[in-house]
């Protein structure tokens, strides 16, 4: 059997190994077994797995595989965040993720779509178009490969915190992405606890309410701005989902969680998204949610038509809102030298929704770059 025929057995989490053991007539504690071996000791040939019978490693080498990204390339900012380039595919196509370790975590950001299709108006990954959901097994793997990076180099923790805001919107791939967060939590596997993993949206509403069903991770939501006119501008999905209706998805996914809050995240533009007269509306339309606020100083890209709103802005909006009861924190970029910050992941691959060639006559017309 060739290997492409072979199941990746990185793309099932522990039902799925279950019922794959129980197909080959074994018991269901082996994926267990199987689970600790590739996530916690990273070993990834069945030969070594020495708790499992001779004739179980032949089975599994016959029908079974366990396929990952190849390293593309590493690149370390001078503030120590690194970014991996991961291909895919067997070609040139690559995805990002970003590690940054600060003194009481270390957080991996990781990427669940090859581009993005949501077009946010700010965003460097959209700009570059969609190419294709990334599977279960593709997600997993940048936290496998990054967090025994780590251990292999001595660290003792690993990762300890995930955040999926790297390339994509999560929530418009669900199974995959979903896949992956019960190993990122499987004590089987990484172990990491519910509240340090979080999933970022830019308020896909149906697959938040589909979300409180399956999991119960931590939810950020890009809102970006404090009326819908203004946000369907920079968030065109705001179009089909707005304000109220994503709000109503938020309360509704911490109601009845004493502790859980959400986290709003709020792009910093300048002349756009950033006055006091936004800082108040925005604070009235949270004001009754347990929630934080992130402001997101903007990460500029080749190209990008905004700039980020100046220090004092931010300031103020931060100190506006907090005064009203609401904590607060601008999120300090990191890995700009890298191009590794919010907003500046493109990975590398080939636009299949013709969106980025549409974007370039744009940027042309605005530069006043005649197209013929
Ligand atoms: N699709 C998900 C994950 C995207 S990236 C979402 O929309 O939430 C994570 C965060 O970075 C989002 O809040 C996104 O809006 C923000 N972001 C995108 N481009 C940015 C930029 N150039 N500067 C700062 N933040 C940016």
């Amino acid at each position: 059997m060739s290997d492409t025929q072979k199941i990746n057995l990185l793309n099932l989490n522990r039902a799925g190994l279950e019922s794959f053991f129980s197909e080959i007539g074994e018991k269901p504690f082996r994926a267990k077994q199987l689970m600790q071996w590739v996530h916690q000791r990273g070993m990834i040939d069945f030969a070594h797995m020495t708790d499992m019978s001779k004739a179980l490693r032949e089975t599994l080498s016959l029908n079974a595989c366990i396929e990952f990204p190849r390293i593309g390339a590493m690149q370390k900012s001078a503030d120590g965040t690194r970014k991996w380039l991961l291909n895919v595919d067997g070609t040139e196509n690559a995805i990002e993720c970003v590690l940054i370790p600060e003194k009481s975590r270390t957080t991996l950001c990781i990427s669940s779509q090859l581009g993005c299709t949501l077009n946010c108006s700010f965003c460097a990954t959209g700009k570059q178009g969609f190419n294709r959901n990334l599977s279960t097994a593709e997600i997993i793997a940048q936290l496998h490969l990054v967090h025994h990076s780590l251990l292999n180099e001595g660290q003792e923790q690993g990762i300890t915190n995930v955040v999926m805001m790297g390339m994509g919107e999560p929530l418009l791939n669900f199974d995959a992405v979903m896949g992956a967060v019960d190993m990122m939590c499987d004590d089987y596997a990484y172990a990491l606890s519910k509240r340090r993993v979080t999933i970022s949206t830019a308020g896909v509403v149906p697959a938040i309410k589909k979300m409180n069903q399956v999991t119960d991770v931590s939810l950020a939501v890009s809102l970006h701005a404090p009326n819908d006119a203004l946000r369907e501008q920079l968030v065109p999905i705001n179009r089909k989902y707005p304000i109220s209706e994503l709000l109503d998805a938020c309360r509704a996914y911490i109601d009845g969680y004493k502790s859980r809050k959400i986290t709003f995240e709020y792009v910093m533009l300048k002349g756009i998204n950033d006055s006091l007269a936004h800082a108040q509306e925005l604070a009235k339309l949270i004001g009754g949610i347990p929630c934080k606020l992130n402001l997101i100083p903007f990460n500029p890209y080749p190209h990008a038509i905004y700039r980020c709103s100046d220090k004092t802005t931010i300031d103020r909006f931060r100190e506006y809102v907090s005064s009203k009861g609401i904590i607060t924190v601008t999120r300090r970029a990191r890995g700009e030298d890298i191009g590794a910050a919010c907003g500046q992941l493109v990975g590398q691959f080939k636009d299949r929704s013709r969106r980025s060639q549409k974007i370039k006559i744009e940027l042309e017309q605005i530069r006043g770059v005649s197209h013929a």
